[in-house]
């Protein structure tokens, strides 16, 4: 009997945690806001930059959390002439990004990649960033975890570096491309740039400065619990906790170019300016450890939270169908629901098919690649015409033709001796691949239809200002030839998803 009645009260409790699964929900599973703290340590003039550092790290570690420091290749050489090796030793309990070989001496990245073509610009950016890469991650003995470059110095073709280095994510704050304030990827990496309302610091250091930090933090918590789920990126330089003038606007401000003889030291805060310094980074550390559902995360963590499952999962027929009604609308990234597509995936993923198809048989499934956008603009291109079935087939092989071999999308693609722009290719496969789909060869002639590539405008126009602001640049620094470049790599962004 007592046997039967303890069945009977387990049987009922089961039916009840059935009946009402969200009684039982456990506090975990509420939307988690990450929290990451990146500090550019750069500073290799003015010594007092050195502790500086390290007791920012030491902050971070007494609070058992942890930080990113992105590094520049001469401050780490520094670090290790001036023998600190317990520097070293208290930054490496955090993540160690990079932060270019010598940031401000001219010239910087997007000055030297200024009139380059493609393929310059990448060689260009190994030979003078690759050098810092060593010293950095010989001083601190690991791989680096992320990437950021000098002020607002940023180049496009700097992506193509980061995958062969295999830094899988851009950290740093900057307008050059942006995407709804939150995290993407463009040129085959993870970027948390601009995140608007996520994207933290205080601009003063007093009790003022810390209130409304924490206010603007609250309400992007906030927010993110809204959103289902977010990242918060703050940022700090350890010598600005120390100095009061930046160590590079003394000496290379406008273009400037001092020899190492006349470089000067930075001039420095008070004592208790400096101590009022650290007390803040304290408080704003403190106040958000207070609140639920908040979790510190570094730039190693970040990429396994915006996953990218593209090139392994295969793409089915109606993922297809949706990607081909989506390019017709528009030529932009494709939003699957459960993943989003680059608009150069989703072009490969249109020609895929109809390249390993044919009218007996179509395939199952597509898996995509990785593809750069085009290395330039061609001005030579059909504005009408019409094709054969055979012809656009083709033009579907060779455009897959281009990308095994170069891992990059042609500038122009060839239908029946013709020359098409890659945005108006894709416009026209998106009208004919429902059909082919539903097993119906396309009547001919197939018209060439005109489609507008709608993602560069996630990508900042030269002439938008203040996006050449630096003050390091040489005055009015302008360079229309590197954002036509980003531009031609919008066909690689798409957003990225939190992994809940
Ligand atoms: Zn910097």
């Amino acid at each position: 009997m007592v046997h039967n009645r303890g069945f009977l009260f387990v049987s009922f409790f089961t039916f009840f945690t059935l009946l009402f699964p969200f009684r039982t929900a456990c506090p975990a599973e509420a939307p988690m806001t990450y929290v990451t703290f990146w500090f550019d340590t750069e500073d290799y003039i003015l010594p007092q930059a050195d502790d500086a550092a390290k007791r920012i790290a030491e902050i971070f570690t007494a609070r058992n959390i942890h930080a990113t420091f992105k590094i520049v290749g001469e401050k780490a050489r520094v670090l290790e002439e001036r023998g600190r090796d317990d520097v070293i030793q208290a930054l490496s309990r955090h993540d160690i990004g990079y932060h270019t070989t010598y940031h401000s001496i001219h010239p910087t990245p997007s000055e030297y990649s200024r009139d380059l073509s493609w393929h310059e610009g990448v060689q260009e950016f190994l030979r003078r960033e690759g050098i810092g890469l060593e010293m950095v991650e010989s001083v601190f003995q690991r791989k680096n975890s992320c990437y950021g470059q000098p002020g607002g110095s940023w180049t496009p073709q700097s992506y193509a570096i980061l995958r062969e280095w295999d830094i899988p994510l851009y950290l740093d704050a900057t307008p050059h491309v942006n995407l709804n304030n939150r995290p993407f990827y463009y040129g085959g990496i993870l970027n948390v740039l601009e995140l608007g309302d996520c994207l933290l610091n205080t601009s003063g250091w007093d009790e003022n400065a810390v209130r409304k930090f924490c206010d603007q933090f609250d309400q992007a918590h906030r927010q993110l619990a809204k959103e289902g789920g977010g990242l918060i990126s703050v940022y700090y330089h350890p010598c600005e906790f120390v100095h009061q003038q930046f160590w590079d606007g003394v000496n290379f401000a406008k273009g400037a170019n001092p020899p190492r003889s006349e470089w000067k030291l930075p001039p420095m805060k008070s004592e208790k300016e400096q101590e009022q310094a650290f007390g803040v980074l304290e408080k704003i550390l403190d106040h958000i450890l207070k609140q639920p559902n908040i979790r510190f995360v570094t730039a190693s963590d970040i990429p396994a939270l915006y996953p990218d499952d593209t090139y392994s999962q295969p793409l089915n027929h109606k993922e297809l169908i949706a990607i081909a009604e989506a390019m017709q609308k528009k030529i932009s990234f494709v939003d699957l629901r459960t993943r989003f597509l680059s608009p150069a995936e989703a072009l490969f993923a249109m020609a895929a098919l109809l390249a390993e198809s044919d009218e007996n048989l179509i395939a199952d499934e597509i898996t995509v690649v990785f593809t750069y956008g085009p290395a330039s603009r061609t001005e030579e291109y059909i504005k009408d015409g019409s094709f054969t079935w055979e012809e656009i087939v083709s033009a579907s092989i060779d455009f897959l033709d281009a990308i095994f071999q170069t891992e990059q999308m042609p500038s122009v693609v060839w239908i029946g001796g013709k020359p098409v722009r890659p945005q108006d290719f894709a416009a026209t496969l998106a009208t004919v691949v429902t059909k082919f789909l539903r097993k119906q060869i396309p009547t001919e002639p197939i018209s060439l239809v005109k489609g507008t590539m709608e993602a560069e405008q996630y990508v900042a126009n030269d002439s938008d200002p203040g996006l050449w602001g630096w003050v390091i640049f040489p005055e009015g620094f302008h360079a229309p030839k590197l954002m036509e470049m980003a531009k031609l790599q919008a066909w690689t962004i798409k957003p990225a998803k939190l992994q809940k």
